[in-house]
């Protein structure tokens, strides 16, 4: 593979231990990692990406989708619908899926996220109707060359056992167990550099056993794997952890091996102080998914509070049916302006959030060797074009990226390969998997 310098840049975003933001800079990657930073460096070679008028950050890590839920935007039925009232309109409709839906949606899903500066992505994929499985998604993100960290979901109490989802869509939890060995085995890479990642995650504490949960935790440690759910969504939530547990859900999360700096969280909006000191002192990561949390009401997440106090917090998109867009840079534009609703104009600065979006979430999935330009990291880069319309008249470039625009990367490059080139998609044909996105969502809704 040829050496790509990265040229010029007004200003290279570096997320480096102090932050620096350097001026006219160059950015080379060679073999799949950052070789150098800084102005003036040598071509010697390499493929020459001009980056005037541009700002290059890190590319941006997403912690948190349902990439299947792509398929069910804007479905009137759950538009207006709380959490379970929502989830209950869904299922009779994700009980159709089957493979090629799952592969088709997550193409559409991580191309998205491309397109808005995402280069690392987890997704949180937990029913497998119709012989669907997780290299589904793998293989997907394979073709659109993202950085992916699929995890092997799963519900297991249906509703003839008081659980909400149908029984149609729950597995038994030895066959949950047994694919959870079977994917971790066959596609977790913990090397540096890896492209995908395998994690553990039982959907929520309401639609699985306490055993199960303790079992996964036990799992994940022993394969050196990594942990997520959904935890504290929202008032429903807590009341049913108290109700069904006699604990919040942080205590229930603690009691079942379910902290520590291999576990992350979505969402947590009403994590109170207590869960706070708890995932700070435990290292526990949180996944904050700002639209998501607006469009099913759920509330404001303390993000000033957790990450003050010392909790991982990355951005989420979540899924498809509860934002309905997947768009990572928009993500952290509302993260930005949800703190401010709940704490003032001083409550989040823009290039806190955008931290939070590139080094954050690369430390909430456990990726010490992504988040940042820095020599010897992996060499996954965003290019900002901030000549355009969106920021025309910004007197910040790094901060218009979350107050101002653009809203998609002009070039992205994953362990240093071009995956987006002038705003264009280059490892996928964008319309031809839209069509066929079309073309799944039109026989489902029919
Ligand atoms: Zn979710």
């Amino acid at each position: 593979m040829r050496d790509i310098l990265i040229r010029n840049a007004d200003v290279v975003v570096t997320m480096d231990a102090t932050r620096r933001e350097l001026a006219g800079a160059d950015v080379l990657l060679r073999g799949g990692v950052i070789a150098a930073v800084g102005q003036g460096l040598p071509a010697l070679g390499a493929e020459v990406v001009e980056a005037r008028g541009c700002v290059v950050t890190p590319g941006l890590v997403n912690t948190h989708h349902h990439l299947y839920q792509t398929l069910t935007r804007a479905v009137p039925g759950g538009q207006d619908a709380l959490l379970f009232g929502w989830l209950k309109t869904l299922y009779p409709i994700w009980a159709r899926f089957g493979p090629e839906e799952m592969f088709v949606s997550a193409q559409v899903g991580l191309a998205e996220l491309a397109l808005t500066g995402c280069s690392l992505s987890s997704d949180h994929l937990y029913l497998y109707p119709n012989g669907a499985r997780l290299e589904d998604t793998i293989e997907a993100a394979a073709t659109v060359g993202l950085r992916f960290h699929p995890t092997r979901g799963a519900m297991s109490i249906g509703e003839s056992d008081g659980g909400l989802p149908p029984d149609s869509l729950v597995e038994r939890e030895a066959a949950i167990l047994e694919d959870m060995i079977r994917v971790v085995d066959a596609f977790h890479d913990a090397t540096e550099g890896s492209m995908v990642r395998v994690g553990l995650a039982p959907c929520s504490p309401f639609s699985v056993s306490r055993d199960l949960m303790r079992e996964a935790a036990l799992l994940a440690r022993d394969k050196g794997v990594m942990l997520h759910t959904h935890l504290a969504e929202n008032d429903e939530d807590i009341a049913y952890s108290l109700a069904k547990f006699g604990v919040r859900p942080g205590q229930y999360a603690e009691d079942l091996g379910w902290t520590g700096p291999d576990v992350w969280h979505a969402h947590c909006v009403k994590l109170d102080a207590g869960e706070i000191d708890l995932f700070a002192r435990s290292r526990t990561g949180v996944a904050h998914c700002p639209c998501s949390n607006c469009r099913l009401g759920s509330g404001i997440a303390p993000v000033r509070a957790m990450r003050d106090a010392g909790v991982p917090v990355g951005l989420g998109v979540d899924g498809s049916a509860s934002n309905d867009a997947g768009n990572l840079i928009n993500e952290a534009r509302q993260a930005l302006l949800l703190q401010r609703v709940a704490r003032g104009a001083d409550a989040m600065s823009a290039r806190e959030v955008l931290e939070i979006a590139t080094l954050g979430g690369a430390q909430v999935l456990g990726r010490g060797d992504c988040g940042a330009l820095v020599p010897g990291k992996r060499a996954d880069v965003a290019i900002w074009d901030v000549s355009g319309i969106e920021a025309a008249g910004s007197w910040d470039p790094v901060a218009a990226l979350a107050l101002c625009g653009p809203g998609r990367v002009r070039d992205l490059f994953v362990e240093g390969r071009r995956v987006v080139a002038g705003g264009q998609m280059v490892t996928v044909d964008l319309s031809t998997i839209v069509e066929r996105q079309t073309a799944l969502a039109r026989k489902l809704r029919d």
